[in-house]
């Protein structure tokens, strides 16, 4: 048996050991990852591809980044998890760091993306009866049509997406969706019963939908009137993702409600946060919310590297200026097959003619050539490779 034949066998046996064992809730590109370095994996037969994908921009800081890996490995030596019921010391600090980046007051630690979008759910309802007067059990959540903000029971009652929600119910009601980017929609659909409005600044899994002009601040202007909760979920779009480091920084608004995850935790630790001023984030009370892992010591320390990171803006400045120059460089190809080229920052979605197959299939060819990226809705490749990737590589 040559070399290759015995090497691929070794990828081949790795499909389908996971094809017979794991659930196929997911349908990834024939790739099995053995190493990764900055912007570069290397799969189990040592072939290299570059990461256009960055784990949906968990890895905004590129895989394995020295700091943080330094932190995590300095972290490990001493305490990994106290769970809440003591303090550790990072956990202040941590909490501390991420309010000062966001400009509120307090913060509350979880793990995962929709962990976090639960927790911001449940605070604007705890604040809608307690602070706003809303009458019990009456508290409406309006969010956008095509929104991804995660995969538990609640968050996909309110996904428009069937294939996130059929089968699944019974469905947990109190949510309205409205056309995304369609303010007229959002305050015609606010009454005195609502709590908040929870919004991607930019959609993500919906194709990179940059609403319009002027829409983030309009939200903004009618909730502060309808005392209303303006909720970004900032999961995927934030942290320097789009070139600052909050993608509503590009209107000038600044939310209610931060809902921060993925890049947190450096593509190391699950680390995510809802950020909010004292008014909001006070209504918890001991024994009313919490995770038993949610601010654990291995997470602030990564965390804490990640805002230090954060606070030289220098990724934020490479997405910035590597983004514009791949969507310009994209354009200017005149490729035959694409329709369009759209995004913010380091994170482009290249829609492609009807006629032009799949993004799956086009995917798949990348794949071929040394490229890792994911189609988003049969028509759309979506770029998002660690912000850390240099030029010479895109
Ligand atoms: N919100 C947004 C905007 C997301 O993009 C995602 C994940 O892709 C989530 C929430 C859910 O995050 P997680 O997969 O960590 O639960």
């Amino acid at each position: 048996m040559s070399t290759e034949e015995a090497t691929s066998a070794r990828s081949d046996q790795l499909l389908a050991l996971t094809d017979r064992v794991a659930a196929h809730n997911y349908h990834p590109l024939p790739v099995v990852i053995a190493d990764a370095d900055g912007a570069w994996v290397t799969d189990v037969d040592g072939k290299r591809y570059l990461d256009m994908l960055a784990a949906y921009s968990a890895l905004n800081f590129g895989h394995r980044h020295p700091r943080l890996v330094e932190a995590a490995k300095r972290q490990l030596d001493r305490v990994t998890l106290t769970s809440r019921a003591f303090h550790n010391e990072l956990f202040g600090p941590f909490c501390e760091g991420l309010a000062e980046l966001c400009g509120k007051d307090m913060v509350l630690t979880m793990n995962t993306g929709a962990e976090a979008v639960e927790t911001a759910i449940k605070t604007a309802r705890k604040w809608g009866y307690e602070v706003k007067g809303v009458a019990h059990d009456r508290a409406k959540i309006v969010v956008a049509q095509d929104n991804f903000h995660g995969r538990t029971t609640t968050i996909v009652s309110f996904s428009t997406d069937p294939a996130a929600y059929t089968n699944f119910g019974p469905l947990t009601p109190g949510f309205q969706a409205v056309p995304y980017g369609d303010i007229d929609a959002l305050r015609a659909a606010i009454d005195d019963d609502t709590v908040g409005f929870l919004v991607e600044p930019i959609q993500g899994e919906a194709g990179i939908i940059v609403p319009p002009d002027g829409y983030l601040r309009a939200v903004r202007e009618l909730c502060s009137e309808r005392n209303v909760l303006f909720i970004a979920d900032e999961i995927q779009s934030g942290l320097g993702r789009t070139g600052t480091t909050f993608a509503v920084e590009h209107e000038g608004v600044v939310p209610d409600i931060y809902i921060l995850g993925k890049a947190l935790g450096g593509g190391i630790m699950p680390l995510s946060a809802v950020v909010a001023n004292r008014d909001i984030l006070g209504v918890f009370r001991p024994g009313t919310h919490g995770s038993t892992f949610g601010g654990n010591p291995l997470a602030c320390a990564v965390g804490l590297e990640v805002l230090d990171m954060l606070r030289t803006g220098e990724f934020q400045q490479r997405s910035t200026e590597l983004g514009a120059w791949l969507i310009d460089a994209l354009r200017d190809a005149g490729l035959p097959h694409v329709a369009e080229v759209r995004g913010r920052g380091l994170w482009v979605g290249i829609v492609l003619h009807p006629d032009a197959g799949t993004a799956r299939a086009s995917c798949e060819r990348l794949m071929t050539r040394g490229v890792l990226a994911k189609d988003t809705h049969e028509t759309t490749i979506r770029l998002a490779p660690p912000l850390v990737i240099e030029r010479d590589d895109l």
